[in-house]
């Protein structure tokens, strides 16, 4: 049965708060961006963060094992958007979704509950409002151009597009034109140059790591089955056996391809 908009409304209100909630255990001030979403995550939660060349189409996953619970990041995806996944993968393990697959149809699947309240998770985890609302204020030009929405994805590292959702969540920027033509900026490619010209450079965290040193493993999974799959050392039957799961459903959620 779908959900009923009251019902829609209230799950989002709860995904958010647990964004809140979860982002309050971690060490970092809710007015303040992530210096490094990777070690604040794996400081502050029981879940390791893998990046690594994953299977075809895939953005990312929730694994679920004995003794240990992984964010599997693609490698494959810039790093604004690995950042994102990964706490949307967070979102999937705070809010007891369970394990499963992500691809980039999942991560905007705003009619499926699950990934609709573990997008509304990530976007106040990586950005609360009040972080939000506090850098907004504090520009000497906060009117609604695609300016803004650079300045703020560059502060929380996240890209324009998620930037643009957040201005609008937040209630930053409400009117419906004006939202519609950033959206038409972003497609256009706009942002790139806005970057640019504003001088805004990416912030250098773990999701900076260039395809060369991937995969990116925490202490606690080396010595693992799946850092030996992904070291090539084990095949995808070996690391199925020692999580219990088919060799089929090893090469669907983490493909031949992982390095
Ligand atoms: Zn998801």
């Amino acid at each position: 049965m779908s959900e009923t908009e009251a019902e829609k409304q209230l799950r989002r209100a709860r995904a958010t708060a647990a964004g809140l909630e979860a982002r309050a255990q971690t060490d970092v001030p809710l007015d303040q961006p992530l210096a490094c979403i990777v070690t604040t995550v794996e400081a502050s939660f029981d879940l390791v963060v893998v990046i690594a060349q994953l299977g075809d189409g895939l953005a990312g996953s929730y694994a679920k094992r004995p003794g240990m619970n992984v964010a599997l990041i693609a490698g494959k995806d810039a790093p604004v958007r690995r950042r994102f996944t990964l706490a949307h993968e967070l979102g999937h393990h705070y809010l007891g979704h369970g394990p499963r697959d992500d691809t980039s149809a999942t991560l905007s699947d705003d009619a499926n509950p699950d990934e609709s309240s573990a997008n509304r998770f990530a976007a106040e985890f990586i950005a609360p409002r009040q972080a939000v609302e506090r850098f907004v204020g504090a520009l000497d030009d906060d009117s609604p151009t695609l300016d803004l929405v650079c300045r703020v994805a560059n502060h929380f590292a996240i890209s324009p597009q998620a930037a643009r959702i957040r201005l609008e969540t937040a209630e930053i920027v409400t009117d419906h034109r004006q939202l519609g033509r950033l959206d038409g900026e972003i497609i256009d490619g706009q942002a790139k140059h806005c970057f640019e010209r504003l001088g805004l450079e990416d912030r250098d965290d773990l999701c900076r790591l260039p395809a060369a040193k991937l995969p990116r493993l925490p202490a606690e999974a080396r010595g693992s089955a799946l850092a030996d799959f992904i070291d090539g050392q084990i095949s995808a039957e070996q690391l199925g056996a020692a999580i219990g799961r088919s060799r089929e459903q090893v090469e669907d959620s983490l493909g031949r391809s992982v390095v």
